[in-house]
């Protein structure tokens, strides 16, 4: 029963269709792919973590996390990150979300989803490893695709340390002098929580960097176990849900190394 309350629901969809804005149009992402992602975050056990007790204010967030698939316009102008994948806590200018405070009132996470972009990643792997490239294929398709279930580890953290106070109120009660921890030492755990360190030891960390680190690191180990399990129920890889077709970019890629292709 516990356990069962602590789960996390997980809605996938379009930011630029749920949040629609004159400046974004709707990206072209596949439908392939939505359904990659929802069938894939459908297929994870999200749960928060052990509760830190550090507080009893009453929660103002559903326990749902928002993972929101956009198109490198949205990420640069509205989100306004240069990033891959982003753990939204404080609004970005453009107010994409209509919330008109200065953080978030709920827990969202953003991935670019650019074809191109992708393309032009895959194709450098390859070249990296030249004709082997289709016995590391599955290694560079999860260093892809595991964007967004990093960033999902992010807002769980998140959630698990405020006690699913969002990121505007925990600012106010912080500003307030409520809250002891502010929002970095919320997201991070510093203070809060100790975390597995590269060891697999629980540490807590001596100081922000470590805090910084500790939380990348659990991020990057949670994402992948996250990821290792959705996959287990899908028939679809990414790259095919994306509608690449890595022997055709391998062979348009040689084409162009070849030095008798060259056209000046
Ligand atoms: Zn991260």
């Amino acid at each position: 029963m516990e356990r069962m309350q602590s789960r996390i629901r997980i809605v996938v969809d379009i930011f630029e269709r749920r949040y629609p804005s004159e400046f974004t149009p709707l990206p072209d992402i596949p439908d392939g792919l939505l359904h990659w992602y929802r069938t894939a975050f459908s297929a994870i056990n999200v749960d928060a973590l052990p509760p830190a007790t550090w507080h009893d204010c009453e929660p103002d967030m559903d326990r749902e996390i928002e993972l929101l698939l956009c198109s490198r316009q949205a990420m640069n102008d509205v989100l306004e990150s240069d990033a891959l994948g982003l753990c939204i806590l404080t609004t970005p200018d453009t107010d994409p979300f209509g919330e008109g405070t200065e953080h978030v009132g709920k827990l969202r996470c953003a991935v670019v989803i650019d074809q191109a972009e992708v393309e032009a990643r895959l194709l450098e792997e390859m070249r990296k490893d030249g004709e082997n490239w289709p016995t590391f294929l599955w290694k560079y398709e999860e260093a892809e695709a595991i964007t967004a279930f990093h960033e999902l580890a992010h807002s769980v953290l998140f959630a698990s340390n405020s006690l699913w106070v969002s990121p505007q109120a925990a600012a106010n009660l912080h500003e307030s002098g409520s809250f002891n921890y502010d929002l970095f030492d919320i997201k991070t755990g510093y203070g809060i929580r100790a975390l597995p360190d590269e060891g697999g030891v629980l540490r807590d960390a001596e100081d922000a960097d470590a805090a910084y680190d500790l939380m990348e690191e659990w991020c990057e180990l949670q994402g992948r176990l996250w990821y290792c399990e959705a996959m287990a129920g899908q028939t679809l890889g990414f790259y095919d849900a994306l509608g690449l077709d890595p022997d055709a970019i391998w062979q348009r890629g040689v084409a162009v190394d070849d030095p008798s292709n060259c056209q000046i």
